[in-house]
């Protein structure tokens, strides 16, 4: 069905007597938008989109340094990336701002001995500050803002999708970076949504500042595009399939 809008009804009555008596099919072009076309991108079930950045197809870390620079000290087995526990968490070599990303993990199936925020602990930081906390939350009970999915210490995640440990899962992430003024001060925060293993969890939620342990968060340094990083966050966490589409 087509549903005129009460806009279009005014465009078509500000029209000039000559244009008012084109036909109906005439005037249901006037509100046709025709350019920029979007451009195609080929989607398959076992490839990342065709206009997508991969990070991580599998073979190596060419995508990825260390928290300093240098070579990423993580190492790479089965198609799967795994921290080297105590080596500290890589970052992208690229810098990013608004993006669509797509990351798989893994916590360990053996979880005796590891409760709460101790059990396969690791993070997505975006922009190299805020994070989508990487947790094993199958029956794990912690603080919910600090469970899988949370935006760690400021949103808990509207439900909890977690596979079992030694499975792999998913986050597809869509965030819009913060934006500052010249002055450095915030004028848009950061948001986010977040889909755990196929299900919506963080809803385009404000972020409220940089990731902190202690305290509470804030902007306190504009910035501009910058890494995604890792965490090692000391447990035996593996990723694989990591690709990024920079919407901006
Ligand atoms: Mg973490």
């Amino acid at each position: 069905m087509t549903r005129t809008t009460p806009a279009l009804v005014a465009l078509v009555f500000a029209l000039p007597a000559a244009a008012q008596e084109m036909t109906d099919e005439q005037k249901s072009t006037v509100t046709e938008i025709h350019e920029p076309v979007p451009e195609t991108v080929e989607t398959s079930e076992d490839a990342p989109p065709s206009d997508a950045t991969v990070l991580f197809g599998g073979e190596n870390l060419d995508a990825w340094e260390g928290m300093e620079g240098g070579e990423a000290p993580w190492t790479v087995e089965d198609g799967a990336m795994r921290i080297a526990r105590g080596e500290g968490g890589i970052r992208t070599t690229e810098d990013f701002c608004d993006v669509q990303l797509h990351v798989e993990w893994r916590s360990p199936e053996e979880t005796e001995g590891y409760d709460g925020q101790d059990r396969g602990n690791s993070g997505i930081f975006l922009q190299d500050r805020y994070e989508v906390q990487v947790l094993d939350s199958y029956d794990n009970p912690t603080y919910v803002n600090g469970q899988a999915a949370s935006i760690y210490k400021q949103h808990a995640p509207m439900v909890n999708a977690s596979g079992a440990p030694g499975e792999w899962q998913s986050y597809d992430i869509v965030y819009t970076a913060p934006d500052f003024s010249d002055a450095g001060m915030l004028t848009e925060p950061a948001r986010v949504t977040v889909l755990h293993n196929g299900v919506v969890v963080q809803n385009d939620v404000e972020i409220q500042g940089k990731t902190v342990w202690i305290g509470a968060p804030a902007y306190d340094e504009a910035h501009g595009c910058a890494p995604i990083s890792l965490q090692d966050h000391d447990a035996d966490v593996a990723y694989r399939n990591i690709w990024v589409r920079p919407l901006n």
